[in-house]
């Protein structure tokens, strides 16, 4: 059989531990064998990095601005153990943060649906894809322990010493205060990549936030998304059938839950990051949930959700037996592959990657998962395969299909 013919190479980003296991299985047994497969390969395990001193990881990032589309294995984000496991000479930035901060993007996680690992929602038929902003609020706040009776303002000094002053609370006793902030162009560049992804995969996109009790900092966000939507993105979203629908954030969660899925969730960054691990937990596991950044500039970077899988990565070395989930990753492979497809005009690229998902899907449904699949699924009788018999299941599957 000819295998299916590239034009671009995806960029290639390898990682670490048991994901970097994985990732050369699924290449050898599920890629390979189907596609002449041409990447630009960059070694972002975390040995490389220390010897190239991040470079590597700059480098990979500038290939995706080229090329546009990359494919990435988690990787270490080294803490004090790991500079001390790895004799690392820093304790290097995370490579997702480095990456992210050179594209621009925003993050969009998705839960992978399959028959048998049913959401803890009941009316939950399709994915919900969360859309996090990953720039500012609380988590570039400053704040103060307040240690007794004074007063807090905020103050604005402009370029031209103009000073704004604005109360914020006359303390009686002790308590704390935060200053936060956000920008204009940040926003608009998370909201012009929530109307792409929208578009591009044609779901309906929600957003919310607190306008009503944050009349300037969220009504700030409400209007850069109705303005952009009312400027560029109402009339491509009514060709393409889908809506654009702003709520309260405490109406949006109350929707979510009675909602049968199938939308991207825009959340402002902290809201973001609460409700993704919810999705993810109801959705049923880390281990199926995808994640793509997408950049207001054309690029896209798929990867799965989860780390680098430490604690069977040390089983494995012992020689143990191993049990670990390859779908996210595997679906990592497929968005990627389908983007290069779509952009390359490739029909049958962009085919391959559908067959590959549907094997994977069909190898669960037909009861044969990993380890923490087999734990949670309602499907009788499990057969729990191993790491490396999961991806080969799926291969038969393919090479059947
Ligand atoms: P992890 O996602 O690797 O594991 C969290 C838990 O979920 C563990 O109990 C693990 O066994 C389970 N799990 C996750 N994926 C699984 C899979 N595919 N199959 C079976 N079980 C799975 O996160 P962690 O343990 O917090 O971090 C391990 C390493 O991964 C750290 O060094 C961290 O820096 C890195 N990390 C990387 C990324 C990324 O590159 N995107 C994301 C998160 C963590």
């Amino acid at each position: 059989m000819a295998k299916i013919a590239m034009k671009t190479p995806l960029v290639e980003m390898d990682g670490d531990e048991m994901t970097r296991i994985i990732w050369k299985m699924i290449k050898d047994d599920l890629v390979e064998p189907f596609v002449d497969l041409k990447t630009e390969y960059f070694d972002l395990g975390l040995e490389n990095r220390e010897a190239t001193h991040d470079q590597v990881t700059v480098d990979s990032a500038e290939a995706t601005k080229r090329l546009g589309v990359a494919v990435k294995c988690a990787t270490i984000t080294p803490n004090a153990a790991r500079v001390k496991e790895y004799g690392l000479s820093q304790m290097w930035k995370s490579p997702n943060g480095t990456i992210r901060a050179m594209l621009d993007g925003t993050v969009f996680r998705a839960p992978i649906v399959v028959r048998g690992i049913e959401p803890q929602v009941r009316s939950w038929k399709r994915p919900i894809t969360i859309a996090r902003h990953a720039y500012g609020d609380v988590y570039r706040n400053t704040e103060m322990r307040v240690e007794g009776p004074g007063k807090a303002e905020l103050v604005f000094t402009a370029a031209d010493g103009t000073e704004t002053r604005s109360l914020i609370h006359e303390f009686s006793g002790p308590g704390v205060v935060q200053g936060m902030h956000n920008l204009d162009a940040s926003i608009e560049s998370f909201a012009r990549s929530c109307f792409e992804f929208a578009l591009s995969t044609r779901q309906d996109l929600w957003f919310a936030t607190k306008d009503t009790i944050s009349k300037t900092y969220d009504h700030r966000f409400k209007d850069v998304f109705a303005d952009l939507y009312e400027a560029e993105y109402r009339t491509r979203f009514e060709e393409a059938g889908i809506t654009y629908f702003y709520t309260l954030i405490d109406d949006a969660v109350a929707r979510v839950m009675k909602s049968e899925g199938g939308f991207i969730w825009a959340c402002k960054n902290y809201d973001g990051d609460v409700m993704s691990d919810m999705l993810s937990s109801a959705f049923g596991s880390l281990a199926m949930m995808t994640s793509v950044l997408v950049s207001p500039h054309g690029y896209f970077e798929y990867e799965a959700a989860h780390g680098t899988v430490q604690r069977h990565y040390y089983k494995h070395l012992r020689g143990e037996r191993t049990s670990t989930n390859s779908v996210a990753t595997i679906f990592a492979w497929s968005g990627a592959l389908r983007k290069r497809g779509e952009l390359d005009g490739l029909p049958e690229l962009a085919d391959f990657a559908d067959r590959l998902e549907r094997a994977t899907i069909d190898t669960i449904e037909g009861g044969e998962m990993t380890g923490d699949l087999a734990r949670i699924t309602t499907l009788p009788n499990p057969t729990t395969l191993d790491t490396e018999e999961f991806i080969l299941a799926i291969a038969e599957r393919l090479r059947r299909a």
